[in-house]
């Protein structure tokens, strides 16, 4: 008998994978956490019935979310992560070796313990020894940290159930006062195409720019997330993405990447017209 993995992206469009078999499924005090194995995608988490990552593809997204702010300030050293249980994230910040701290938030153990057994392959940095993990609310444990940390990376789930209070005009204010004077936020910043989402991405938008100088949204093509299409919030105290890249200080570190590059992270934060357009209502910084 076949099986597939559906997912409701909207009431009127699904997104199915072929599946050889489900390797997890659990239910935790905040989500239900399930990993499939599949002849296309390679194996696929699935939290709350919307795909994470999958092995095949997550490297864009990791890449992307990681280098981005790294290429554009190479002294950072103190990193705090939120959410990002997976730890692709984590695995792609300890290539940098000027790194001294990742510090890593997430709700819920079981994310971490199920990624560590059945995505070893994604998971395996997060025993680095600079790396510390942290199960807390990301939302309580930014509270009451001041002018620590150089990056910030937000790699939640949706603005629905857990990850909800990572898209609150209290956590970007308190994630500005986390950060020191350089710093750089970096969120998952949903996707422009369909209406829930677009919706997502603009509150967010809305939000950060009430607090940071400097506000850009860039983009990846993701084929497992909806739509294909998928943004992320770029905003920082000083350095500006790409008047401040130093191409050649990136390329000279010789990190092996399979998705960014320092062309492409000029290019991508050249946006279609209509995603413009939507970022403008939140009171686009076009600087
Ligand atoms: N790349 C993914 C995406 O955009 O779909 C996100 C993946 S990562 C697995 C998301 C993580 O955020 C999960 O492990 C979840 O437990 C965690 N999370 C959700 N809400 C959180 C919160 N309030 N504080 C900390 N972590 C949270």
């Amino acid at each position: 008998m076949e099986m597939w993995y559906t997912e409701e992206q909207t009431q009127n469009v699904r997104f199915s994978i072929r599946c050889d078999k489900q390797k997890y499924s659990a239910q935790s005090e905040f989500q239900r956490i399930e990993i499939f194995s599949t002849p296309e995608f390679g194996d696929v988490l699935v939290l709350d019935d919307r795909i994470m990552l999958t092995t095949k593809d997550s490297f864009i997204y990791h890449e992307m979310i990681t280098h981005v702010p790294m290429a554009t300030n190479p002294g950072i050293k103190n990193v705090l992560v939120i959410g990002a249980g997976d730890g692709g994230t984590v695995k792609e910040l300890t290539r940098y070796k000027t790194i001294e701290n990742i510090d890593m938030v997430d709700i819920d153990r079981m994310v971490i313990d199920a990624c560590k057994e059945y995505l070893p392959s994604v998971a395996s940095k997060l025993s680095d020894p600079r790396v510390h993990v942290h199960i807390d609310d990301g939302l309580r444990f930014v509270r009451g940290v001041e002018n620590k940390y150089d990056l910030i990376i937000v790699d939640s789930t949706d603005p629905i159930g857990p990850g909800e209070g990572l898209f609150t005009t209290e956590f970007y204010g308190n994630c500005f006062k986390a950060l020191n004077d350089t710093g750089i936020l970096v969120n998952q910043h949903e996707s422009p195409y369909y209406k829930t989402y677009s919706r997502a991405m603009r509150q967010a938008h809305r939000k950060i720019v009430e607090f940071f100088p400097i506000c850009k949204v860039y983009q990846a093509h993701i084929p497992t997330y909806p739509s294909g299409h998928w943004l992320f919030g770029f905003a920082s105290k000083k350095y500006h993405p790409v008047h401040d890249l130093d191409e050649g200080a990136w390329n000279r570190l010789g990190i092996d990447t399979e998705y960014y590059n320092t062309r492409l992270h000029k290019g991508c934060f050249a946006l279609p017209t209509y995603v413009t357009k939507q970022l403008m209502e939140g009171e686009y910084h076009n600087n």
